[in-house]
C-alpha cells in the first residue's frame, strides 16, 4: 500500500521512533501522544482492521503490546494503561492500517472516552444474545 503511512513506516520510507521489530510486527511512538510514552503496534502486512489479521499477526501484536506496556509503565511511572484498537472511521480509526494503541495512564490525566451508556429495553438483551450466539459456531 504505497499511500499508507504505517506501511511507509514499516518500510523505513518515513522516520519513526521504532521500539520493537519482529518478523510480523513493528511498534513505534505515536507522533501525537495522549500521554508521553503512547505507542502503536502494527502488523507489517497491510491490513485494514482487526478482522483482517491472521492468528499469528494478532497474537504477535498483542504480545508486543504487553511487552511494550511493561516498559512504558516503568519508564513513565504510570500505574495504569489502556490498550485501544479502533476499527473503521465511525469508531475513530483515522489511519486505515490496523494498529493497537498502548497508552500509559495516570490519575487525573484528563483522558476521557466520552462514553454514553444506556440500559437495554425489555427483552432486547435476550434478543441480542440469541442473535450473536447463533453466529458463534
Ligand atoms: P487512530 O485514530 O487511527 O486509531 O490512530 C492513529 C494514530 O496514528 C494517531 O494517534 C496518530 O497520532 C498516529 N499517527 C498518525 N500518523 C503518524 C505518523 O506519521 N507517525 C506516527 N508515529 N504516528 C502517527
Ligand atoms: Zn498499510
Amino acid at each position: 500500500m504505497v499511500d499508507c503511512v504505517f506501511c511507509r513506516i514499516v518500510a523505513g520510507e518515513i522516520p519513526a521512533a521504532k521500539l520493537i521489530e519482529t518478523e510480523t510486527v513493528v511498534s513505534f511512538l505515536d507522533i501525537a501522544p495522549v500521554n508521553p510514552g503512547h505507542c502503536l503496534v502494527v502488523p507489517k502486512r497491510h491490513a485494514a482492521t482487526l478482522l483482517d489479521l491472521n492468528d499469528e499477526e494478532l497474537t504477535d501484536c498483542v504480545l508486543a503490546a504487553r511487552r511494550l506496556a511493561r516498559a512504558v509503565m516503568e519508564v513513565t511511572g504510570s500505574p495504569g494503561l489502556n490498550l485501544l484498537q479502533n476499527n473503521d472511521r465511525c469508531a475513530g480509526q483515522v489511519v486505515p492500517h490496523v494498529h493497537f494503541h498502548v497508552i500509559p495512564r495516570s490519575p487525573d490525566d484528563g483522558f476521557n472516552f466520552g462514553w454514553r451508556q444506556r440500559r437495554y429495553d425489555e427483552g432486547e438483551l435476550e434478543g441480542m444474545r440469541n442473535a450473536i450466539s447463533a453466529l458463534l459456531t
